[in-house]
């Protein structure tokens, strides 16, 4: 039991630092894959398992927006995000938290707002053409 306790905690490690090390907000079975090259072992199972895991326990967001499949993101704070509709990408949107829309939607309702979501959706620069630093 011990043994598979700390082999589980190895898999977890391994599938944090895999996530932590891109920002390309991947799915399930890019995780798995590039994983795998590090623990031949590994199945898509515990993969979902210790993502489901880390998604309980603040270290990771799952993104499920907007696609058919979650994407997965090593950064647990709140940000905002932009979908390229056309090559499917997301980045990340380098914006502080607009805490002003919660205090309209507190206003509008007369509620307590303690948290909220924001995405971005179209085309980007580079689907447009646009050369590096000329972001629309
Ligand atoms: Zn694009
Ligand atoms: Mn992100």
């Amino acid at each position: 039991m011990i043994r598979k306790g700390k082999r589980m905690t190895k898999q977890r490690r391994v599938i944090l630092e895999t996530l932590r090390r891109t920002k390309s907000h991947p799915t399930a079975d890019w995780i798995y894959k590039e994983a795998k090259k590090e623990l031949p072992d590994l199945s898509l199972g515990t993969v979902y398992r210790n993502l489901n895991k880390l998604k309980e326990e603040g270290e990771i967001l799952e993104l499920s927006f907007g696609s058919t499949f979650s994407r997965y993101d090593g950064n647990p704070e709140n940000h905002y995000h932009f979908l390229c509709l056309q090559c499917d990408r997301m980045y990340d949107v380098d914006l502080p938290l607009q805490d002003n829309l919660e205090k309209l939607v507190e206003k509008e309702l007369g509620c307590r707002v303690t948290s909220h979501r924001m995405e971005f959706y179209g085309k980007c620069g580079e689907c447009l053409g646009n050369t590096k630093n000329t972001m629309p």
